[in-house]
């Protein structure tokens, strides 16, 4: 089986990606634009043109996201970022709550356009400090997943992915998933919580369809990719998550069983994708 990379990021000058398409292991990959917010964890991201040329380059292999900045941008904006090939859109670290109504009118686009966006939800990693100059926030607080669920309620035909599940606030997000239609999540960065994923994904939704949570959550690793660690890392990552699918989810559970195990690596994103790209 291959994986679908739903959630990633790309460095600048990125090394290896041949590599990362030629593998085997992945039959497509979103990239996340964060050249909006600078570098992070050592890895400076991309610009737009390079993220947009690595699609172009490799004929369907990556998908991009646009970045979002919530605070600045106007709904034209968002025309633009679909113009230029971005499928989707990707906020990070905004001044506001997720749900504050100043942003209402960009997710009127997004959902008019169509295109998902995937909100960033909990713990984050820690930033340069303030220097009084900032434009963008500190902390998680306005990242937690309970403001997705407004958002959802106002833009029920927006496709709204909440990456990581939003630790420490899980339940906030098992709440999402449980009630929301058009909120469904990525599970990058969730290893501290696996052991709750053994219970979560069997249970059923009550969001007007006759899903179980492993049909809202899906695959991602949220790499860097393009330095050799992150590139590297993915390839484990996916090896991990396979053998956890295997060996635990495959003995115990319902979701382990095959077809309910290719939802997760691969059909839920596709699931997903049919709804932004025909
Ligand atoms: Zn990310």
């Amino acid at each position: 089986m291959k994986f679908i990379d739903a959630h990633a990021h790309l460095c600048h000058n990125a090394k290896g990606i041949d590599a990362i398409v030629d593998s085997g292991v992945f039959e497509q990959i979103w990239l996340m634009d964060l050249s909006g917010v600078g570098s992070l964890g050592g890895c400076e991201f991309a610009t737009q043109e390079e993220l947009l040329r690595t699609v172009r380059d490799y004929d369907g292999f990556f998908l991009a996201f646009g970045f979002l900045d919530l605070d600045h941008a106007v709904p034209g904006d968002i025309d633009r970022l679909r113009d230029l090939g971005f499928v989707g859109l990707k906020p990070y670290k905004q001044l506001k709550a997720y749900s504050d109504p100043a942003y209402f009118p960009l997710y009127q686009r997004a959902q008019e356009l169509k295109m998902p966006i995937l909100f960033h939800t909990g713990l984050i990693a820690q930033s340069t400090p303030s220097d009084g100059r900032y434009t963008h926030a500190f902390g998680p607080e306005n990242m937690r997943p309970i403001h997705l669920a407004a958002i959802a309620e106002a833009f029920p035909e927006l496709q709204i992915i909440g990456g990581h599940q939003g630790w420490p606030w899980m339940e906030e997000m098992e709440h999402n998933l449980y009630y929301y239609r058009n909120i469904t999540g990525d599970i990058s960065g969730y290893l501290r919580s696996v052991p709750k994923l053994n219970e979560i994904l069997d249970r059923r939704v009550h969001d007007g369809t006759d899903r179980y949570f492993n049909e809202k959550l899906h695959f991602a690793t949220d790499e860097f990719y393009g330095n050799e660690g992150s590139n590297a890392r993915a390839l484990r990552l996916a090896k991990f998550w396979e053998s956890y699918f295997e060996f635990v989810g495959g003995l115990y559970y319902r979701w382990g069983r095959p077809e309910e195990q290719e939802k997760f690596f691969r059909g839920n994103a596709i699931e997903l994708r049919s709804h932004f790209c025909k």
